[in-house]
């Protein structure tokens, strides 16, 4: 199905906001407000909550990516630019991300290790409607971002429409540990992450959001067949740390 033809979420549709749950029309603004909320801890947030392991993820991610002058990437959900940031420092020849959030954006514009950095482009926008022509990309990537949007099927879908032929799709994401003695950690690890934003960002709530939407997030084998839904050839995963994230990727085809 391609997006024009693809029906609109019905607004009134009960969805998910962590373990509540709300009507598809005010998730978007849920989520934003979530993330002004913490933007302006969100790096450091993220070093602590993950004990730096994020940086190994997002390095790993760009390694599977392999960048190239030639290739343009749409970061979606970009926030403050850690995956557009990596594509083009590791030899990517332009990247534009693309965000709901003006104050992540913000945040990400600030950090000096951005600043040198050309064919950077930072775009206010939604994934589920990405503000991009048909095939305007080789690449298009979404890091911690497909949890927190509100129809991922369609945004699965916008990204199939901006990809190029024979175009990649990456998805990292919290995804589901497969070891039981490993989730027993990860459980207790996940059930102290309010306290640390309550200590740290002075905001428990947002980080309680996050713990619940993990949880509630698809698990690996049914966001595969979700971008294998939406046309995505030579779906695979490959589950990080255990499964305590996952990157999806999947091939436009000619
Ligand atoms: N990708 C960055 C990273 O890995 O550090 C930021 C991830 S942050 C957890 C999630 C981001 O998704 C936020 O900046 C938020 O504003 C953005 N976001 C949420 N829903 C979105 C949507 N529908 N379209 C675009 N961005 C969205």
């Amino acid at each position: 199905m391609t997006e024009k033809s693809r029906p609109q979420i019905d607004p009134d549709q009960p969805i998910d906001f962590g373990y509540e749950t709300i009507r598809a029309a005010d998730k978007q603004d849920r989520v934003r407000s979530v993330f002004d909320s913490v933007a302006s801890s969100y790096d450091i947030m993220n070093d602590v909550m993950s004990l730096g392991i994020h940086r190994v993820w997002k390095d790993t991610l760009i390694r599977m990516i392999n960048p190239a002058a030639d290739q343009h990437l749409i970061d979606l959900a970009g926030g403050t630019g850690d995956i557009a940031s990596r594509f083009l420092k590791r030899g990517g020849g332009k990247a534009s991300i693309v965000d709901i959030n003006v104050e992540m954006m913000m945040a990400g514009r600030k950090r000096p290790d951005l600043s040198a950095l050309q064919n950077l482009s930072w775009v206010a926008g939604n994934a589920e409607m990405i503000p991009f022509e048909d095939e305007s990309a080789e690449l298009v990537t979404i890091a911690f971002g497909l949890r927190n949007v509100t129809d991922r099927s369609r945004a699965i879908a916008e990204a199939f429409r901006v990809l190029k032929p024979n175009g990649r799709f990456y998805c990292l994401e919290f995804s589901h540990v497969q070891n039981p003695a490993m989730a027993r950690v990860y459980d207790l690890w996940s059930s102290a992450l309010p306290g640390f934003g309550q200590l740290i960002a002075k905001d428990s709530e947002s980080y309680q959001y996050l713990v619940e939407s993990i949880l509630r997030f698809p698990p690996q084998e049914e966001l595969a067949a979700m971008f294998a839904a939406e046309g995505f050839a030579r779906v695979k995963y490959r589950n990080l740390t255990n499964g305590i994230a996952a990157i999806h990727c999947g091939w436009k085809l000619d």
